[in-house]
């Protein structure tokens, strides 16, 4: 039986291997060249390498684990949705969003289904299937920094809003952050780096220490305990003032405005006095609002819930504005392909994925 290879992305265990094998150190910038900046896939093709450490890297290391299971491009051509499938048969998905401004953002996936259960979110209703490695996180970008590539585009934002919750896979987020925003590596600059939680303290509070130029967006939802707690179970465990006051440090320590996402739901989340509610939550904050319509995604939820009108929307963001809140809403893209957080991947796995297993690990404590 062969032995299992390692990710071509373990810098570590690469280095080891070169070392072991007594090659000298800067083989390893020869390779990293080869692999981010060249995107060789091959590595018998790598030629700045003598054929010895071809070899040994063919022999030992994998290119990508990810299969690529499917993928769909909206009508309009901005954005693309993949479907991976892991080494071991979970199904995890990526979104590239082409912005008419030339931008594009890649948005990711930090585990397989999510153990969060937000009563909104399809991936939610998978249960957490398990951790992503960094290294398929980072596999999942440089699929995409390659495909944009192919197409004379340049991959420029990375946001951790796929399947999952970030701040639950703490270490291979980390490193996945590292790798990406490396120079020698994906040189995507740190500032165009978002991360998305629903809330985890500890996490941010780790954060605000280790990635200060990272930004942060948080779920926000709802202004209060009792409205949150009602989507959200993690409202249990971290309450909005202790939410809140880990917000305030992360603030003090990065100086960085923290991108709040309230999720626009009629009848749910959008009455009228959570409005005045947020804008007096928020005020003084260094705080941007971005509004999300709820996504149905072609009703697979089977929740009859639906979203927001424009008008109430427009409502909210005045109410913020009388505050001094800035406020966006979020465009919402690819909408005939289902790119909304989780859904294709609920309509392919079905509910079979989120198994007792999985909804056991998925309980938060
Ligand atoms: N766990 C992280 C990141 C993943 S979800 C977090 O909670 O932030 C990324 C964003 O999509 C979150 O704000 C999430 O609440 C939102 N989202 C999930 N399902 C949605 C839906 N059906 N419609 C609109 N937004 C949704």
């Amino acid at each position: 039986m062969s032995t299992p290879t390692f990710s071509i992305h373990d810098e570590v265990r690469i280095k080891e291997l070169l070392l072991a094998n007594g090659h000298k150190p800067f083989r390893y910038a020869q390779i990293e060249n080869a692999i981010y900046k060249n995107f060789i896939t091959d590595f018998s093709k790598i030629e700045t390498l003598p054929k010895e450490i071809r070899e040994i890297l063919v022999r030992n290391c994998h290119y990508q684990s990810l299969r690529v299971h499917s993928s769909s491009t909206s009508a309009d051509g901005q954005t693309t949705k993949f479907l991976f499938k892991t080494h071991d048969d979970k199904m995890i998905e990526a979104v590239i969003m082409r912005h008419l401004s030339g931008r594009n953002t890649l948005c990711v996936s930090s585990q397989a289904g999510c153990p969060m259960a937000c009563v909104f979110c399809a991936t939610g209703k998978l249960g957490l299937i398990r951790n992503l490695d960094f290294s398929e996180i980072v596999e999942q970008v440089m699929y995409a920094a390659d495909t944009l590539d192919k197409e004379g585009r340049k991959l420029r934002n990375v946001v951790y809003m796929g399947m999952g919750e970030p701040f639950l896979n703490y270490e291979n987020l980390k490193r996945s952050i590292e790798s990406v925003t490396a120079q020698k590596k994906l040189d995507i600059s740190v500032r165009r780096v978002t991360v998305s939680t629903c809330g985890i303290i500890p996490g941010i509070d780790r954060f605000a220490d280790e990635f200060p130029q990272v930004s942060l967006a948080v779920s926000l939802h709802a202004p209060n305990d009792v409205a949150r707690s009602r989507i959200m179970p993690v409202e249990t465990t971290y309450p909005i003032d202790q939410l809140m006051a880990s917000l305030d440090r992360y603030v003090e320590k990065t100086n960085k405005r923290i991108f709040y996402e309230y999720i626009m739901i009629s009848g749910i989340t959008d009455r009228i006095e959570y409005a005045r509610e947020l804008a007096v939550l928020l005020k003084d904050r260094m705080a941007h609002v971005n509004f999300i319509p709820y996504n149905p995604g072609e009703g697979i939820m089977g929740d009859g819930m639906l979203p927001t009108s424009r008008l109430i929307i427009a409502k909210f963001q005045h109410e913020l504005e009388k505050a001094g809140v800035p406020s966006t809403v979020r465009h919402t893209m690819g909408d005939d392909i289902d790119a909304a957080c989780g859904q294709l991947a609920l309509k392919e796995n079905g509910e079979s994925l989120a198994t007792e297993q999985g909804r056991s690990m998925g309980k938060i404590s």
